[in-house]
């Protein structure tokens, strides 16, 4: 898949909002991705799963890991691409943890897979948890990268597409500094 077709998807599906959002991170941007609308059609979303798969093929990646809720949908669909297990980590507290009786074997190959990343930081705290269980964390993925390359995850990452809109702090924020307040996706008010 070219990176422009997998930005036109996520504009043929209303994945791609513009406005003045706030991140998950904290961070504020122009452009905020609804990627549970891009992914809802069974058919795109194996695609993209595909389409990640191939970037790892030959590495014999054992189980794909996602950070819940984000990552499960694309994960899965890297998973089956890749003939690989699945497993979730979720949030608790402030880290990721293996919950419903997921486990990983020691030096078990693992790919960790998102739906976006902009800051890295639940794919990190998701190789943290797998790493102090003993797994071989072999690289990561995302559909988007909108980090603009930065975000360093301590393995090898690919992205299917970037997103140049920039994430800013809010003390940088142009929006805010105009008097907008941004909205927090998923909330309907404008
Ligand atoms: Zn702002």
């Amino acid at each position: 898949m070219q990176s422009s077709d997998v930005i036109q998807k996520f504009r043929d599906t209303g994945a791609l909002l513009e406005g003045h959002f706030l991140l998950t991170s904290g961070l504020h941007s122009a452009v905020y991705l609804q990627c549970a609308l891009v992914l809802q059609n069974p058919k795109d979303a194996g695609e993209f799963g595909r389409s990640i798969a191939e970037h790892f093929q030959g590495q014999n990646i054992e189980t794909v890991a996602a950070p819940a809720i984000g990552g499960i949908v694309i994960g899965h669909e890297v998973a089956r691409a890749l003939g690989a297990r699945f497993i979730w980590t979720e949030r608790q507290d402030d880290r990721m943890v293996l919950r419903r009786g997921f486990s990983v074997s020691p030096g078990e190959k693992v790919l960790v897979v998102e739906d976006v990343v902009t800051t890295g930081g639940s794919t990190r705290q998701t190789i943290t948890a797998l790493r102090d269980l003993g797994a071989n964390v072999i690289g990561a993925a995302s559909i988007i990268d909108r980090s603009a390359g930065k975000a360093d995850v301590g393995v090898p990452r690919i992205a299917l597409a970037a997103l140049d809109v920039p994430a800013v702090e809010p003390s940088d924020c142009e929006a805010c500094k105009r008097g907008s307040a941004p909205v927090k996706p998923g909330s309907r008010k404008e």
